[in-house]
């Protein structure tokens, strides 16, 4: 079955149409077998910076953890994989075109540099005269202009909904009120990444001993978590307990998220993508659930994100990034065609800034001690 009946079978009318994609700034021919969406998550996987993803923070880096736990908190890649599952799995029920989804999910990180978001606050200030750095802006930079896979074509030469998806996302912090609303498939993306942090984090904190479990019943969405879990299961370790909670968690936010949208969509007669543009945002949680999410994020913040061995860490990686960055923007590194031509079309900032970002963790520490590899 071709791309264009399957989405006209299964597809809700506010979903966006594979056919009706506007396409690509390269024009190619249609693929035989593949919707422009899938081909475009294909390319997603197969680029080398969605590789490096492996190798990168998340929020705890390996080096700083590894002796302590191993290595099973999430590094930047196997986040990214929970966003596509909670996405897809979103996008499945409301009827929404999940190859577009998931091209969106995977791409939505694929600029951060090494370090997270300490890397990315270095990156920002020594851009400060040059136009700023942000990873949603760069994954954009990424896929139009770093990534070489097609001959002949800058980029990955994705399609247009793609890059509308993610470029939404470097304008989330401030929202034009006139402008349209983002497709639903972005809109889902956006919800998913938050309903995956925000439970992953509190499990790798509690993995890396960052905090106990007890501590986290002053946050009413984890006790409620918990309650129901001991509500369903008579006797349970302590890891068992951790692991259905956290399982309960996603499940909630997902449900929770799938019939607040569902009763906004009827609500608000949401029956075309236009529909969908003209509105204001639809994928969204009850108000109970937004409130007390955002009570779990501000104990993360406070109690993890801000955690003596994550500043610690945080100031070590800034320290080892600010060198590197110097050294690269002083060296010869600019010779690889790629940079050489970003430096004199914008500024040997902006190309320097572009290496650094695009290298992983171990990378950076080991280009930071030693000679700056090509
Ligand atoms: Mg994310």
């Amino acid at each position: 079955m071709d791309a264009a009946r399957r989405d006209s079978l299964l597809l809700a009318p506010y979903a966006l149409r594979s056919c009706d994609s506007v396409g690509r700034r390269h024009e190619e021919p249609p693929h035989p077998y593949r919707s422009c969406f899938q081909r475009d998550r294909d390319r997603v996987v197969h680029s080398a910076a969605y590789r490096r993803l492996a190798h990168k923070t998340q929020v705890f880096t390996g080096g700083l953890v590894d002796a302590v736990s191993g290595d099973d908190y999430r590094s930047r890649l196997t986040h990214t994989q929970e966003v596509a599952s909670v996405a897809r799995t979103v996008a499945r029920a409301l009827r929404l075109n999940e190859d577009l989804v998931e091209a969106a999910a995977l791409l939505h990180d694929i600029g951060h540099p090494p370090f997270g978001h300490a890397g990315e606050d270095l990156l920002n200030e020594r851009l400060e005269s040059h136009g700023g750095f942000n990873h949603n802006d760069q994954a954009v930079r990424i896929v139009e202009r770093l990534e070489r896979r097609y001959p002949g074509v800058v980029g990955l030469n994705l399609s247009i909904e793609v890059l509308e998806c993610q470029g939404r996302r470097a304008v989330k912090g401030a929202p034009d009120p006139s402008a349209e609303s983002p497709l639903l498939e972005a809109q889902v993306v956006d919800a998913a990444d938050s309903i995956a942090y925000d439970a992953h984090d509190a499990d790798d904190a509690l993995e890396l001993g960052m905090i106990e479990f007890a501590e986290l019943s002053e946050v009413t969405l984890w006790a409620e978590a918990v309650a129901r879990v001991r509500g369903r299961y008579a006797a349970l370790t302590d890891q068992e307990l951790r692991r259905a909670t956290i399982h309960e968690l996603l499940e909630w936010q997902v449900s929770d998220l799938l019939a607040s949208t569902r009763a906004l969509l009827i609500e608000r007669q949401i029956n075309s993508v236009e529909e969908v543009r003209a509105a204001p945002r639809l994928v969204e949680h009850s108000a109970e659930l937004h409130e007390q999410k955002r009570q779990l994020e501000a104990f993360l913040f406070k109690r993890v994100y801000r955690h003596p061995m994550v500043l610690a860490h945080r100031m070590e990686a800034t320290a080892a990034l600010g060198e590197l960055f110097d050294r690269v923007l002083a060296g010869p590194w600019v010779e690889h065609p790629v940079y050489a031509r970003i430096g004199e079309a914008e500024s040997p900032h902006r190309a320097a800034a572009d290496w650094v970002a695009s290298v992983t963790d171990r990378h950076a520490l080991a280009a930071a001690a030693g000679p700056v590899p090509g």
